[in-house]
């Protein structure tokens, strides 16, 4: 058994054990955790300090998570109708989402899949996945797969090079996406032998799970380090969470560090309406400001797409501050510092 193997047979996944830290113990966790189940890795164990501090929010279950909201539903961006077989959501001609897994290495409170990351109804079967692999096989027009799930990278080397075999065998598969939040919390899991694995099937983006700066440990940018120097892109998704990251000094760090350690900041997610999350989710207008603050600090190369999913499988957008004043002849544009600028618009 692999170190990291071992490691993920000791994630915290009962009110019981977290009663050995008692500053982890969260409000109400035992009766959250029969609706929405709780993992915590060992490395994340390590890291938290207290139930409310930014990776303690994260992670552990809270009783907010039951509240009731009119505005969230178990499946809001409507994966399941968009499902044309199990497990393959398909929301763009071009572009597929692979569901490889329903498990992660530990479970984020926040998360848009919470209606299957770990349950065991929703656990993956090789059978299903082949059927989803013969359904890319079989439509030309899919030049683009993004394999996630829960987290892909908790199937074995051998699996997932099984997968990424088929998907390479596919002619028109041209680009492969991985999201794993492993680096974050797994970085055990980054091994030399997974670095050489995912070299033999570029051009393959890693696609990097970050929300704030205490998650960049030691451990996590020597993860990411080894995955650079092994020729693989990182680019990162942030959420956007309220009592987390929604705070402009925060961001622009988070930012400023992933791209220190050449991770590409890319998307930065509203909240998506997902049930059992709405005590993380901020105002529409608060994104859109804290990006004209980022505008304002940051290079270009570390802002990342604010972007809402919309609710229905409509897709992303992205939202942005107003620069545009008028159009015409001569245009209006407002700078990141607020003026107002005339530009001839022959
Ligand atoms: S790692 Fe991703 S899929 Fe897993 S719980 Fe977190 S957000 Fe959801």
């Amino acid at each position: 058994m692999e170190d990291w193997q071992k490691q993920n047979t000791e994630a915290l996944t009962s009110a019981e054990q977290l009663q050995y830290r008692p500053e982890l113990e969260g409000n109400g966790v035992e009766k959250v955790i029969s609706t929405y189940p709780m993992r915590i890795s060992p490395h994340l164990v390590a890291q938290i300090q207290r139930a409310d501090d930014p990776l303690g929010r994260q992670f552990i279950p809270h009783l907010d998570e039951l509240s009731p909201s009119s505005a969230t539903r178990d499946d809001p961006l409507d994966e399941e109708r968009l499902s044309p077989v199990p497990n393959l959501v398909q929301r763009y001609r071009k572009r597929v989402l692979l569901l490889t897994t329903s498990s992660c290495f530990a479970y984020c409170r926040f998360c848009t899949r919470k209606r299957r990351i770990g349950h065991h109804q929703h656990r993956v079967t090789w059978g299903e996945l082949g059927c989803a692999l013969d359904y890319i096989g079989a439509d030309s027009s899919i030049n683009e797969v993004i394999i996630s799930g829960g987290d892909p990278l908790t199937m074995s080397d051998r699996l997932l090079q099984e997968v990424l075999e088929r998907l390479r065998s596919i002619p028109h598969v041209k680009i492969l996406r991985l999201g794993s939040r492993a680096p974050v919390v797994m970085p055990a899991r980054i091994t030399l032998q997974l670095c050489k694995l995912l070299q033999r099937f570029e051009p393959l983006y890693f696609l990097t799970h970050i929300n704030h700066p205490a998650e960049l440990s030691v451990e996590t940018l020597a993860a990411c380090r080894m995955l650079v120097e092994a020729g693989i892109t990182l680019v990162n998704q942030t959420v956007l969470l309220r009592g987390v990251n929604d705070d402009a000094v925060i961001l622009q760090e988070l930012f400023e560090r992933m791209l220190q350690a050449r991770i590409r900041p890319y998307y930065l997610h509203q909240m998506d309406l997902t049930s059992g999350t709405e005590h993380f989710r901020t105002r529409l207008e608060d994104g859109i400001e804290l990006m004209g603050g980022l505008r304002r600090e940051l290079s270009g190369l570390a802002i990342p797409h604010y972007v809402v999913d919309l609710p229905g499988g409509h897709g992303k957008i992205p939202l942005v501050p107003e620069y545009v004043e008028a159009l015409g002849p001569c245009a209006r544009l407002r700078a990141a510092d607020g003026t107002v600028v005339d530009y001839p618009n022959v």
